[in-house]
Parts: structure tokens; sequence; C-alpha cells
């Protein structure tokens, strides 16, 4: 049997019962394959209900406020991907008359909707002839073609976009045939396959040459950035605090924090930092008792590993412009500073 048949045929048979395979309405193809590029299934079903519960369909998504939309993002990280999904809620509303592109050439104009993604909507809510390539599809078609070339270089992947085209056009159902590539790379060909009991080992390549564990081949990963985030936690005597928001193009875009004082090396002392004495300074506060309480963590994000360290410092006087630290859940905060206001604030 062709291998097009036989991973729509295992497809049929052992594809998981996820939320958004209910149906072929885009909006939901499109939230759930968003949410899942950064997060695996088991962890990102969640997310999408509570997704879907809060904004249903994309004229609410739309109408909702951008603060609102990165609250239920919270813990998904990369956040743009929720920026980027209300944006083009809006565009598709206010200028496409609410109507979802149904071709892979318009989905790719909306801002978020890249090859991938304009891939998967177009095939599986629209029945379009694009292949789709993720990391499972990549890992699982490089083995069985014994493909050894570094999958992180553009020539690689427009290979495995080719074999990928010529098997998708044998089909009849090309939404159906791109799942069966990504369920089979996801529960099969997964970094540690059961290939004995595989259901390709005899076509495989890469299992009929004995370098499965080879492949897919990587160019050395880049080393993790190590960052230093030092944030200064004021509350005063009416247990008021100060935040700010993230405004530069960096992690955590326009997401809250306290006043940050970012070093590139691990600090000891805070009243040493001259940053850190020079926002006092601009603040005109004066520490109660000269002390602090210090907690550290250690957080670690894909192309990043974050040291923070919270310093609360008992300010003599009320901070003007301070927010009730009560109130301090009403804001959208990254994971790291939520687990801290929740565990060590209250
Ligand atoms: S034999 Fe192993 S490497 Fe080849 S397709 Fe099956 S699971 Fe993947």
């Amino acid at each position: 049997m062709p291998l097009e048949n036989q991973l729509l045929k295992w497809y049929l048979i052992n594809k998981r019962d996820l939320p958004w395979r209910k149906n072929k309405d885009p909006y939901s193809v499109w939230i759930s394959e968003i949410i899942l590029q950064q997060t695996k299934v088991s962890q990102g079903v969640q997310y999408y209900k509570n997704f879907m519960e809060r904004f249903p369909n994309i004229e609410k998504l739309s109408t909702s406020k951008e603060s609102h939309v990165l609250k239920a993002w919270q813990g998904l990280g990369y956040y743009n991907r929720a920026i980027n999904l209300h944006k083009t809620s809006k565009e598709i509303i206010n200028n496409l008359d609410g109507e979802f592109p149904s071709t892979y050439t318009d989905l790719i104009k909306l801002k978020g909707i890249g090859d991938y993604t304009a891939s998967a909507i177009s095939s599986i809510c629209f029945d379009e002839f694009n292949p789709v390539v993720d990391g499972n599809v990549m890992r699982f078609l490089t083995r069985y073609n014994g493909i050894k070339e570094p999958i992180d270089s553009k020539k690689t992947q427009n290979k495995v976009k080719e074999i990928g085209k010529r098997l998708i056009d044998k089909t009849n159902s090309p939404g159906d045939f791109n799942q069966a590539m990504m369920e089979f790379g996801a529960l099969i060909c997964t970094p540690f396959p059961a290939c004995d009991s595989c259901i390709l080992s005899s076509k495989c390549t890469a299992y009929k040459k004995n370098i499965v564990e080879k492949l897919p081949f990587k160019l050395k990963k880049k080393k993790a950035k190590e960052r230093f985030f030092n944030y200064i936690v004021l509350v005063d005597p009416k247990n008021k605090t100060l935040i700010e928001k993230r405004i530069k193009k960096d992690i955590w875009f326009k997401l809250n924090q306290f006043p940050l004082v970012e070093t590139n090396f691990k600090v000891n002392n805070i009243r040493k930092v001259s940053s850190f004495n020079k926002f006092i300074n601009s603040q005109k506060i004066l520490i109660k008792n000269n002390t602090f309480s210090k907690y550290n963590i250690k957080h670690v994000l894909s192309h990043q590993v974050l040291h923070i360290s919270f310093y609360i410092f008992k300010t003599e006087k009320d901070i003007p412009l301070g927010i009730d630290l009560s109130g301090l859940s009403n804001y959208n905060f990254p994971v790291p500073i939520n687990n801290f206001i929740i565990k060590k604030l209250f």
C-alpha cells in the first residue's frame, strides 16, 4: 500500500479525540494551531478549552480588550501569538467582512499566520493541497526518507516540504493527510520511537540503515542566553506598590512587571548597583529600616535562562501612584512574577 494511504488508514483508526477536531471551523482550527506551536497537546487542550469559552468566535475575540486576551494566554508564553491573534481577528472582522480567508495565499497575508498555519487551515478547513511541516512531520519524513542534511537549513526544509507536497497530491483528503502525518510523528515516530512495532519499518530508510537515533540531524544548538532580572518590589504603609508595563520588543512584551533593574551579572548586593540607586533616588523613596527580603528563582525559556531576584522593600512613606497589592490580580504578569505574587506577597 502506498505510504499516503497507509498513513491515512492508520490515522482514521488511531487519531486522538481532540476538541478542535470536532468540526472544520477555521476559527477553532486557527486558535488550536497557534496554541500548539509552542505547547504540547496534553497541555494545550485545557488552554484551548478555556480560550474558546472566553472567546467562542472571531467577533467576540475582535471586540475584546487586548489585556483580556493576554490574560487568557497567561502561562502559554510567547505572548506575541496572543497579540497577533487579536490583531488578526480585528482585521478579519473590520476589513474582510468577517469572512475567514479560505486560501493559503490569502491566509499567509495575515499577521501571525506563517507557512505552517496557512497550510494547516487551508488544508483542514478548505481542502487545499498544502503540506504542513511541523517538528513532528520533519522528524518522521527525514527518518523515513533517510535525509541527513541539517533540518535547520532552509534547503532541507524545502526538500521535506516537496516530499510532503508529492504525497498530499496523491490523496483525496489533504486535511486528514496533514493531520495523519503530524499525528504519526507525535505518537509513533517520536524522539524515542518504538520502531520494531512501527507499521512503516519495512520501508523506512533510517530504520533499515540503523540511523534512526541520528535523525533528524540538527546543527549545533545555540547556547541559551543568560539574563539577570532584579525586580524592586516596593510596599508602602498602605500596602501599595509600583508596577510598570514592558514596552520594549522583548520577551513578555506588553505584560506588567515590578520596576526592573536588569544587570549582565548575578547581583550579590543590589544596593551597590548604580541603576538601582538611580531608580530609588528618582522615586524619592525612603526604605524602612534599611532592609529588604529577597527571593530567587530560575526561569528557563527556549532561548533564554532568566535568573530572577525579587527584592521586597518596605517604604517609610506612601508611594505616589501606588496600586493596591490586593488589586495586582487585575493585571497581566508573566508566570514567574504571577507565582511570586501569589506565593510570596500574600
Ligand atoms: S521505523 Fe521508526 S523511524 Fe521509521 S517511521 Fe517508523 S517509528 Fe519512525
